[in-house]
């Protein structure tokens, strides 16, 4: 048997390196070396942290004797365990909804391995979507097989992955590049920070695949400076994974040439725009400019580049291995696949989920997460971050997908949700995302700049009670303005949280009003 303990950052903050400890000491004590313990990435249920499970080796989590809330006391009992009845006070069911109506692609490894181990990741799997790539197929069978797959792209905008890599790969150019964008920064978004901190070698993988594919040699991860667990875990793994010959000039003995490097962001949310993004990499300012031209044509230094998020790299080597249509099978007509999505707010579990498309936001909400505590009720879910918008209870059945959310005036996004209960008021939530942008805007077109700012002081002036009736109707015109004259997505969507909460919750902005 083995006793994991998550060593993933949320888990680490709620005291899991202390636990780690205890144990392994318990189990050089009292093991009797029957047992191993190691520390792995995230298991998901980050509000019942720290969290440890009890399996068989390489058993699936849904199999595993979970504990919550741990502390190092809990170790000689832990331990106990093993040999007798599970320690039923620390006990966390695995068969709950959050757990078994989960699908699980992106973290299949997840809560599994060490992260830091090439042994582990190799032992499940771990580049051998590379080797079947570069070893049995051509660039263009690649492209095949994953536009085959229906992925669409997992950083906001969801573009058909296969399509960008095809554009990508026609271009006749001696050099071209392949980017990572983990710059990961939307309030109460964490899913790019726990696959990275959890599985760094199927980022890696997913990289060099997409390297071949369209005839890149060199590759950058772009990760927050303010993600240091990530980022020490990126840099074990690419050390590893060129030690193995899985990065390098030959790689896997083949005439392949790939490398990766990391960039680190310095905490400009407009950094993750792809082209403020590259900027910035080039060691310019991070500021987005006009496209065309796109990155696939004119990219990194001119070049073109392939940039693609985590969640989407992630999700190539299951394509590859498994193959593209058994990937299409999941999910709605034009959402294929799974999604993973951070769950923060009002709800009794946060944490980290991999659903298939389509479910519905009734069953994340009421089922995976447990539903609203305290008895209060439900309001409303925010999805998208500051790019986003608010989805009442009406629409709880709606299934997630990428068209079903922008019709409800939201976007899936890169898969932050945040549940609001009837405490809060809308115009508060509006006003927050305000000050999101506000805050981030590069200051580069006056629209966003300025528009962002007078935006903010009108929510401020109608939450506090004194707006108008102008107020609300200037509020509108600016919104309309900022989406359609701003330079970036930044700006574009700035007004999205304003317009929603306005078309679902305007009695709140009235009520505000009013008083
Ligand atoms: Fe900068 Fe905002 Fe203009 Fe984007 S829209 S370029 S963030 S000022």
């Amino acid at each position: 048997q083995e006793i994991r303990v998550c060593v993933a950052a949320s888990c680490q903050s709620s005291g899991s390196l202390p636990v780690l400890e205890a144990l392994k000491e318990a189990c050089a004590t009292q093991g009797n070396g029957r047992c191993k313990v190691k520390g792995v990435g995230c298991m998901g249920l980050c509000s019942a942290g720290p969290l440890v499970a009890v399996a068989e080796r390489d058993a699936e989590l849904n199999s595993s004797l979970l504990y919550r809330n741990v502390t190092p006391v809990d170790a000689p009992e832990i331990l106990a365990s093993l040999q007798g009845p599970p320690v039923e006070r620390l006990r966390c069911p695995t068969d709950q909804p959050f757990f078994q109506q989960q699908v699980r692609i992106v973290l299949e490894r997840s809560g599994l391995i060490d992260p830091e181990s090439l042994p582990e990741a190799i032992v499940h799997g771990g580049y051998s979507a590379l080797i079947q790539t570069i070893t049995e197929m051509t660039p263009a069978e690649v492209i095949r097989e994953v536009t085959a797959s229906g992925l669409r792209g997992r950083g906001g905008a969801g573009y058909p992955t296969g399509l960008k890599w095809s554009t990508v790969a026609k271009m006749p150019s001696a050099q071209k590049y392949v980017i990572c964008n983990a710059d990961e920064g939307d309030p109460g978004a964490f899913m790019d920070r726990a696959v990275l901190e959890s599985d760094p070698h199927r980022v890696l993988e997913g990289m060099a695949i997409a390297a071949y594919a369209i005839g890149a040699s060199k590759g950058y991860i772009y990760v927050r400076a303010e993600y240091p667990l990530a980022v020490a875990r990126l840099e074990t793994a690419i050390r590893a994974a060129r030690r193995a010959g899985f990065l390098g000039a030959r790689v896997a003995d083949t005439p392949f040439a790939f490398d990766i490097d990391l960039r680190l962001g310095a905490g400009a949310f407009v950094c993750g725009e792809e082209t403020a993004l590259m900027a910035s990499i080039e060691g310019l300012r991070g500021q987005p400019r006009p496209r065309p031209p796109y990155p696939a044509e004119s990219g990194l230094w001119g070049c073109p580049t392939l940039i693609n998020n985590v969640e989407t790299f992630a999700n190539i080597a299951p394509i590859i291995r498994k193959g593209g249509a058994w990937f299409a099978q999941i999910g709605t007509e034009g959402s294929k696949g799974t999604k993973v999505f951070a769950l923060a707010g009002r709800i009794k579990n946060t944490g980290l989920i991999e659903v298939p498309m389509g479910i519905t936001l009734r069953a994340i909400i009421e089922e995976i997460s447990g539903g609203i505590p305290d008895g209060k009720r439900f309001k409303a879910v925010q999805t998208g971050g500051p790019s986003g918008g608010c989805i009442p209870e009406q629409y709880l059945d709606t299934p997630v997908d990428y068209d079903s959310l922008k019709t409800l005036g939201t976007i899936m996004g890169s898969g932050g949700m945040i549940v609001i209960d009837e405490t809060a008021s809308m115009v508060d939530v509006a006003r927050f995302f305000m000050e999101f942008c506000m805050s981030e805007s590069c200051g580069k077109c006056i629209p966003c700049r300025t528009g962002t700012w007078q935006m903010h002081a009108l929510l401020e002036k109608i939450a506090r009670g004194a707006g108008t009736d102008e107020d609300l109707a200037l509020l509108e015109e600016l919104c309309e303005v900022v989406r359609a004259m701003s330079l970036c997505g930044l700006g574009q969507t700035a007004p999205n949280p304003v317009l929603s909460t306005l078309r679902y919750f305007r009695h709140e902005y009235e009520a505000k009003l009013r008083a």
